[in-house]
């Protein structure tokens, strides 16, 4: 067969294979029909469509409240005002999760107290959590699910329960995961999403909702997203507002896209198993075989010759990216920051690869995606 195998790597370098394809990520939604309503009815920020998809999430979820907001980063942000966190409280992050949660800490004037991760979940480790917690009491922990897979809920609320400390989820990669029958979004006291458009869910633009069973958190939040406002509008009852709504064509879209989310999440997992079946032989990390808890916003290998596979990647044409390379407490940013050493969360930085993974990537370019990678450690052991 080796005329076939020439051919293959002839289809290999000629017909790339993208990162992301918001088009074949949309799983054949047609929103067209509901974009055209809010363009007819004419309102276009907080309206019907927003209160629906509001509903319509929070019940998807498991909680008692959703509130639109107008991103992911806002989400956290709005999530840490309305727990009252004070400029100089510490809140504790895991340092591999993309610097949002550092982002929205460091916007509130409070102090990020970041946590190792996990060996295996690359989630927060629940003993480091357990740990950190022993020497003070944080205002809150941001929870990330890092690519789809969820942290370990069960033991994480039960000592931050015991602690009084809220947990702020982050969920911006987790749209639909659940562990034992509970979303996750409903674990937390506060579930922060995003729906930029490379999520699980994602919009046609920037978007986010904060999931809350609270009433007096969900309330708070309602007047954060809008200046303060509480009873009436141009009446600032609350301090700390600010500007962060869902508009009405996001809502639209996302209300058409959410019934698709579980099948959408179900394809993500199809390939995360073919991609852990075909590579099971290489030297190569794979993520663990996806279960309800997981739904694979992105699929992540681990080696120890990163940047190498990435750059025989890259030159034939097959999209890949890394999720992320820079831990949050070694961002230039912070300058020097001697005191603080994560070898974990290190390390996972530098042999961590996200391969294309989302629905509409068909069985050819699933393929192809094989096909390179197995190359690579073909001519790396030299045979
Ligand atoms: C995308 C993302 C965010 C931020 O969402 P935006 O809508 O881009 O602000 C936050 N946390 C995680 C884990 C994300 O992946």
């Amino acid at each position: 067969m080796a005329a076939g195998n020439s051919n293959s790597n002839q289809a290999i370098k000629t017909e790339p294979v993208p990162f992301f394809n918001a088009t074949a990520a949309a799983f054949g939604v047609d929103v067209s029909a509901s974009v055209q309503r809010v363009l007819e009815r004419g309102q276009f920020v907080l309206g019907p469509q927003v209160q629906a998809f509001e509903r319509a999430f929070a019940d998807f979820i498991g909680a008692a409240h959703g509130i639109g907001v107008g991103n992911g980063t806002d989400a956290l942000l709005l999530a840490l005002l309305a727990l009252d966190v004070r400029p100089g409280q510490h809140v504790l992050a895991a340092a591999n999760a993309g610097f949002y949660g550092s982002t929205a800490i460091a916007r509130v004037g409070a102090v990020a107290r970041y946590v190792e991760a996990d060996e295996e979940r690359l989630t927060l480790s629940v003993p480091a959590v357990q740990e950190a917690l022993q020497k003070e009491k944080p205002a809150a922990v941001i929870v990330t699910h890092l690519y789809g897979r969820m942290a370990d809920m069960p033991a994480l609320t039960k000592i931050c329960a015991a602690a009084g400390v809220p947990i702020v989820e982050d969920v911006a990669q987790a749209h639909g995961a659940q562990l034992g029958g509970r979303k996750a979004g409903a674990w937390g006291t506060l579930g922060c999403f995003s729906f930029y458009p490379t999520k699980n869910l994602g919009a046609i633009g920037d978007g986010g909702l904060v999931t809350t069973s609270d009433d007096t958190l969900a309330q708070r939040l309602r007047a954060l997203r809008q200046y303060g406002w509480q009873e009436r509008k141009y009446e600032v009852t609350l301090a700390g507002g600010m500007n962060s709504r869902l508009d009405e064509l996001q809502a639209a879209v996302l209300l058409d896209k959410l019934p698709r989310l579980d099948a959408a999440n179900a394809a993500r997992r199809e390939i995360s198993a073919r991609y852990n079946a075909a590579f099971s032989d290489l030297p190569l990390r794979c993520p663990p075989n996806a279960e309800a808890s997981n739904v694979v916003h992105l699929y992540v290998v681990r080696s120890t010759q990163r940047d190498a596979l990435r750059a025989h990647l890259q030159e034939r044409g097959i999209g890949c990216d890394v999720h992320y390379p820079i831990a949050d407490h070694l961002q230039p940013v912070y300058g020097r920051n001697g005191d603080v050493s994560l070898p974990v969360t290190e390390r996972v930085c530098a042999e961590v690869l996200s391969l294309p993974c989302y629905p509409g990537l068909d069985a050819t370019q699933q393929q192809r995606v094989i096909d390179v990678v197995r190359d690579f450690f073909k001519r790396s052991s030299g045979c």
